[in-house]
């Protein structure tokens, strides 16, 4: 029984449980919130010649070219960002550096599911708090946490994003608590909070490169905030592991850093491809929640979600379906291009009529 020699921490963790990997070409791959579109030529032509050059050597533990270039993009400073492995390591680090076990924190009932995770492997007690009917946040609630708040803007799954206002409310009433809002899809939306960073000490960014720079094979996520921060975010870092950033991820994000036009290009189809799903969606009947980000979160009055989800996937077609309540009426569907949404409309006309 290996059991028997695990840790208390061991025994304690839950693994969070990825979305589907089908290795199949045929699968049209709608469930993890990827980008259609591959990274800029520029980014794979930085990968190449990393590749080239000293790979026997150590990559650079501090990062320090990476974190100016990603500083001058946010007009901060490099000392205002810390990198990590994927946003998740970044966000790993941060229950680490700022929840404590004892003190309640605070996340919305529907979310990101590895803040749960973070939160049990951690020994950090949490509340979560009930979504307003329209799925919004209840901002008030979050107000007075004894432990700090976490919550995605645009959150996840649900793909609706609350103001600035909104959040510096929430900031506002936590003077001396961290609030992590979790920016994985804001290159979507108009709402990103770091124009806020210089004025409240205690508000900590998390971004990625993995949705909106077409990277997330290459594991690259990062924080923004004040510097006092960062610096702890890096002392537990170096506590852990120097190299978190291979050499190639860190060429390649350089590249995507340097060439924001193919970025914005991608966000820009993606975005109009969003529109006219979601306008397809409510024609067939599905109540398509107003997404801010790149995937929509649907749901329909005649269909049950876990069968529609099956049948798309003995087509071929994956979708998230998430098996659990509040949410187990509905889909989360990544919006792909043109060519592979009307595709996905295809199979959704034959399975919705099999239904019937
Ligand atoms: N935050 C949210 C809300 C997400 O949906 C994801 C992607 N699953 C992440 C963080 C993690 O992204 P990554 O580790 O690829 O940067």
């Amino acid at each position: 029984m290996m059991q028997t020699f695990w840790s208390t921490m061991a025994k304690r963790a839950t693994p969070y449980v990825p979305g589907e990997q089908l290795n199949d070409q045929n699968v049209l791959k709608l469930n993890t919130n990827e980008n259609p579109y591959p990274p800029s030529p520029s980014v794979i032509q930085a990968i190449r010649d990393a590749a080239n050059v000293d790979l026997r050597r150590y990559p650079s533990p501090d990062l320090e070219q990476l974190r100016e270039i990603i500083g001058k993009t946010y007009d901060l400073t490099k000392d205002q960002v810390f990198i990590g492995n994927g946003s998740d390591e970044v966000l790993a680090f941060s229950f680490m550096a700022f929840f404590e076990p004892g003190k309640t924190i605070r996340f919305p009932e529907i979310t990101y599911s590895f803040y749960p995770v973070y939160a049990q492997l951690f020994d950090i007690p949490y509340e979560t708090i009930p979504m307003k009917a329209d799925f919004t946040l209840d901002i008030e609630r979050f107000y007075h946490s004894e432990g700090g708040v976490i919550f995605p803007n645009p959150n996840a799954p649900t793909s609706i994003a609350i103001g600035i206002d909104d959040i510096r409310k929430i900031l506002e009433h936590n003077p001396t608590r961290i609030v992590i809002v979790d920016e994985a899809y804001v290159d979507f939306s108009t709402q990103s909070a770091v124009s806020l960073i210089n004025k409240y000490p205690n508000l900590l960014i998390v971004q990625t490169t993995s949705k909106s720079r077409s990277l997330a094979g290459l594991r690259v996520g990062y924080a923004l905030g004040n510097e006092g921060l960062i610096q702890a975010l890096i002392r537990i870092k170096n506590s852990i592991n120097s190299y978190t950033l291979d050499r190639l991820a860190i060429a390649g994000a350089i590249a995507s850093f340097q060439d924001w036009k193919s970025t914005k290009e991608n966000i820009n189809k993606i975005i109009q491809t969003r529109t006219w799903v979601s306008e397809k969606m409510r024609d067939y009947g599905f109540f398509v929640l107003p997404s801010e980000t790149n995937f929509i979160f649907v749901t329909h009055p005649d269909f049950s979600a876990k069968q529609l989800y099956k049948l798309l996937k003995q087509r071929h077609v994956l979708v998230r379906y998430f098996n659990q309540p509040p949410i187990n009426q509905y889909l989360r569907i990544s919006i792909g291009t043109d060519k592979e949404m009307e595709q996905f409309f295809n199979c959704l006309s034959e399975v919705m009529a099999s239904c019937h």
